[in-house]
């Protein structure tokens, strides 16, 4: 069985240090469900802070991290540097990195490896956009985006992977994927990873979903068996991130 896991993506967001305290105060005080994973990504600015202030049982993940350890990259950090920190998991790979950073699957690739080379776990993220999804590509798509990954990663490193299928369109648009639509794409995952990794992989490997997940529809893609989670932008910021951690109650 696969723990549930639930991420709040919190992206470039709250814009003040009140307003990010507030958030942790809510999810301090929360009846939350033991059995599910939770991990908060807060802006890099309050990761410290952040990791400082939430209760111990809800983990703090950075949104991004580069390739190098130290050096003259401005503006980067690296896994190293999240480590030393406290920092346990990083996600990479979003749609907003490949789209208006310009990140390539290969990319992702290498700072995935790198990440997992220095202990962090890693939100792997994939999707396709609308133009793929009518043209009848997604499984193609997505299998593109995860290969490169698949090629630097040995089998017992998926064990700190995470895979987060966020269609693009389903991204901060409120169009959250039907059900069947989540189920397909993430059986259509774990039978690639059947293929490309191993059985074993494929059957422990966390597959969440991402894209408008809210209170209101999050029980019932819980209920699909290949989705184990989600990966939460928006609804992470208000109150009702606690209603989609206990999606499965
Ligand atoms: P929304 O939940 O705001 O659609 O964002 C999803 C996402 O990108 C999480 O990484």
């Amino acid at each position: 069985p696969r723990q549930f896991f639930v991420g709040g993506n919190f992206k470039l967001n709250p814009a003040t240090r009140v307003a990010k305290q507030n958030l942790i105060n809510i999810l301090n005080k929360a009846d939350i469900d033991s059995n599910v994973e939770v991990v908060i990504a807060p802006p890099a600015i309050y990761l410290i802070p952040v990791l400082e202030a939430v209760r111990k049982d809800i983990k703090v993940s950075a949104q991004n991290s580069y390739i190098k350890k130290s050096g003259a990259f401005t503006g980067e950090i690296s896994p190293a540097q999240l480590v030393d920190a406290g920092i346990p998991y990083v996600i990479l790979g979003h749609s907003e990195r490949r789209t208006l950073f310009h990140e390539t699957s290969d990319l992702v690739a290498e700072k995935t490896r790198v990440a997992l080379d220095e202990g962090l776990s890693v939100i792997l993220c994939v999707g396709e956009t609308l133009a793929e999804r009518e043209a009848n590509k997604t499984a193609q798509v997505v299998q593109d985006q995860l290969k490169p990954v698949v090629a630097l990663l040995k089998p017992e490193d998926w064990k700190k992977v995470v895979i987060a299928y966020e269609p693009v369109w389903a991204i901060g648009t409120g169009k959250v994927a039907t059900s069947a639509q989540a189920q397909e794409a993430h059986a259509d995952i774990r039978a690639y990873l059947k293929q490309a990794v191993t059985p074993e992989v494929a059957e422990s490997t966390r597959i969440i979903y991402g894209g408008s997940v809210t209170a209101a529809n999050s029980k019932e893609l819980a209920t699909q068996p290949d989705v184990d989670g989600f990966l939460v932008g928006g609804a992470s910021l208000k109150p009702e991130f606690v209603d989609i951690i206990n999606s499965t109650r």
